[in-house]
């Protein structure tokens, strides 16, 4: 067995990283208010980031000036909510059609889809969410939010996934986990994001986003994260807010906890029965930040291929 470490592509873990959210809903500029595409980028700008996939609702938000404006990657897209939600990053109208056909014309239009908060649960007066037996007999999409902490404020459900990315890993799906923000009003703003290790431009995103390039943060970076044949080493910093070590799960097939530690940086020994291996930090204060797994390039199927 030969297992594949997804950031084996990444020079550096000092820069070179893109902060990327693939969740952020606004308005055309004009009807917008507060909510407008521009000022929705422009915060976003302020807070960091380098790549906003502007995700409209509605009337579709071509965003190509409000990018040249802000000086940031803006990507056009949308959410498509019959079957709540696929995100279609990348994309330059209002697709219509069953789930299974919107992550096709996704493909077909050069973009990528994102199953987002798979654990949101249906409620009165919004869309439905999509069942989960429609969401496993779905392929051609690149990954699934883990992390959406908007459901976290007032929804149904839990924001969390990283047990229905499991499942899937474990069936030998290889689908990448993301965190997205979710964003609709302020409050939603920077709560989990992705960093992506590219060029901020919409090739280089979607290139590192298949290659599983990126882990998913809610305040914490990654230092480093090698695999030398069964040795995985990693580090991670939480910024000066970080009082105590952060603490260290790797986690194996279904789930399952296969080792904990703390401090600054952790390893951990594959003995070559893996199927893949994933690591979840968090520091004291409650940052967080997922790893992509290390797997068994023989044992898994990319769903988007
Ligand atoms: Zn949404």
């Amino acid at each position: 067995m030969v297992y594949r470490n997804p950031y084996a592509g990444a020079d550096s873990f000092g820069s070179g990283w893109s902060k990327s959210n693939f969740h952020v809903h606004a308005f055309p500029d004009a009807s917008g208010g507060p909510y407008g595409a521009s000022a929705v980028v422009e915060k976003y700008k302020e807070a960091g980031y380098d790549v906003v996939a502007v995700l409209t609702q509605g009337e579709f938000i071509h965003t190509e000036k409000i990018a040249a404006a802000s000086g940031i990657c803006t990507i056009d897209g949308m959410e498509y909510i019959e079957e709540d939600g696929i995100l279609c990053v990348g994309v330059d109208s209002v697709l219509q059609g069953s789930p299974q056909e919107i992550i096709d014309q996704v493909a077909r239009q050069g973009g990528f889809s994102v199953v987002a908060h798979p654990h949101w649960e249906s409620e009165p007066g919004l869309p439905m969410a999509m069942p989960r037996s429609h969401l496993d007999s779905l392929s051609g999409y690149v990954g699934i939010e883990i992390m959406n902490p908007a459901i976290f404020r007032g929804f149904a459900g839990s924001g969390l996934a990283t047990d229905v990315w499991d499942e899937f890993l474990s069936q030998g799906k290889l689908v990448w986990g993301f965190g997205n923000d979710d964003f609709h009003v302020w409050p939603n703003l920077d709560r989990a994001w992705n960093m992506v290790h590219c060029e901020p431009t919409f090739t280089g995103v979607k290139a590192a986003v298949t290659e599983g390039r990126f882990y998913a943060s809610t305040g914490l970076r990654l230092e480093g994260f090698e695999l030398d044949g069964l040795e995985l080493n990693l580090a991670v910093n939480g910024g000066k807010s970080t009082l105590g070590p952060v603490r260290f799960r790797f986690v194996g097939e279904n789930g399952a906890v296969l080792q904990e530690s703390s401090g600054d940086s952790a390893g951990y020994t594959l003995d070559g029965s893996e199927l893949y291996v994933r690591v979840e930090a968090q520091a004291e204060h409650g940052a967080m930040l997922w790893t992509q797994p290390v797997y068994d390039e023989e044992r898994f199927t990319p769903m988007w291929s």
